[in-house]
């Protein structure tokens, strides 16, 4: 019998990121057997991947045709899990999504209708939404007889209070969806159930996550569930990233417009892909680089995202009453001792105490035994959510058809 198989796909802009999972029926986890990524889509195309958990990874070139879109890249994606899995088929492929508004706030099953609610919901993400349907369809034509699910980054956010869903703006623009969303949903939904699990009191208390990778933001969560993230209507909100500036006043936007004569376009550019990390450094949007960069532009770059980091994580606690936990993942929040420790240093008054050499071997716990809060370090993993996901819509479905 061929065992049920879980593709999950990560459209973005160039990259198509996978990965194959094991759903086997019944209470077990999903198993991941295969997991890679086609980079620079439409340009000079690369793949990475790892066909098995025990085997090394390997890293291709790929010729133009073989990753000019999500199609192909698919396409080239699939060819090479054949070549390890030749029986596989997957019988659902879960998406993540970006943006799903105000209405969806957990996984769906696509269906016509669905495919065009999250259409009309590109505007919201014009950078993200249109690669991310892009795959749905690519997996669409490859699969056909497959279910497709959708996973919301915004999901886990549509619960959070009004105060924390809403700008000071006239009443007409909340009803017309402009609202705080808040994203990185999947990977704060993981870190909530890793919680629930190995510290069941902590994952009721209050708990500000951390996830700082190329992308950043934070998360405060009250007993399970969103209070206010960092990020609002898009993804560029709160901290600085990679090569998103976060918090900007929206002042400098019409300075650029009405002063310097950029276009909206030259300015939405500005601020995806040339600010934060790169564009204070000068150098790079890789944490790691400018770590080993001994420049001032450097420094500066890395003190600026501590600083916002620190000043976020008062603020979410203050919509928290108070700080039992506060969790790193992503990246840099996984791997990056100092900057782990510069965020915690002088933060007792919070109740956080850095036990430093916990926090250099990146422990699990690396708060001392006398930390009011624990600060912990939860490597995050979005793609199991998704593959938990397809699991549960796949028995739904199976249930509804033997009713
Ligand atoms: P994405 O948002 O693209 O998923 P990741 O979560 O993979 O990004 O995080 C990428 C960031 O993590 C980069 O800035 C990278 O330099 C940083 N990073 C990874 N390993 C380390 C490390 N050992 N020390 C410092 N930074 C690291």
């Amino acid at each position: 019998m061929v065992r049920p198989v879980a593709l999950t796909l990560n459209a973005g802009s160039s990259s198509l990121k996978f990965s194959l999972y094991d759903i086997a029926q019944g209470p077990a986890e999903p198993t991941l057997m295969a997991v890679g990524q086609v980079d620079s889509i439409g340009g000079k195309p690369k793949l990475k991947a790892t066909l098995s958990p025990a085997s090394p990874a390997i890293t291709r070139e790929l010729t133009a045709s073989e990753a000019s879109n999500h199609t192909s890249a698919l396409a080239t994606a699939l060819g090479v899990l054949r070549t390890q899995y030749p029986e596989a088929r997957a019988c659902v492929v879960g998406h993540r999504v970006v943006h799903g508004g105000p209405h969806f706030s957990a996984p769906v099953v696509v269906t016509e209708a669905v495919m065009n609610e999250m259409r009309d919901l590109s505007p919201f993400a014009p950078i993200h939404q249109p690669h991310n349907l892009a795959g749905i369809e690519a997996a669409q034509a490859a699969f056909p007889e497959a279910l497709q699910v959708a996973c919301f980054d915004t999901a886990f956010h549509r619960a959070h209070p009004k105060v924390n869903d809403t700008f000071a703006l006239p009443r007409e623009y909340y009803d017309k969806g402009v609202r705080r969303y808040g994203f990185h949903g999947l990977s704060y939904e993981y870190i909530t159930g890793e919680l629930k699990t190995i510290a069941p009191l902590l994952h009721d208390g209050r708990v500000v996550v951390a996830h700082l990778g190329n992308g950043a933001s934070m998360c405060a969560i009250l007993g399970g569930r969103s209070v206010a993230s960092t990020m609002g209507f898009t993804a560029l909100d709160g901290l600085p990233m990679g090569t998103r500036c976060g918090q900007i006043d929206p002042g400098v936007i019409f300075y650029m417009v009405q002063q310097e004569g950029k276009t909206i376009d030259e300015v939405r550019d500005l601020f995806y892909y040339k600010s934060g990390l790169l564009g204070m450094s000068g150098i790079s949007n890789d944490m790691r680089t400018l770590e080993a960069a001994d420049v001032p532009e450097a420094h500066e770059a890395i003190d600026y995202f501590v600083f916002r980091i620190r000043r976020e994580l008062g603020g979410l606690a203050a919509a928290l009453g108070g700080l039992d936990a506060l969790i790193f993942c992503g990246g840099i929040g996984e791997n990056s001792r100092k900057i782990r420790r510069r965020i915690c240093e002088g933060m007792s008054w919070i109740g956080l105490e850095l036990d430093h050499d916990q926090n250099d071997v990146s422990a699990r716990v690396i708060s001392t035994e006398f930390s009011r809060a624990r600060i912990m370090v939860i490597p995050t993993n979005e793609e199991l959510v998704i593959a938990r996901a397809c699991k549960s819509l796949l028995a739904r479905q199976h249930a509804q058809a033997a009713e």
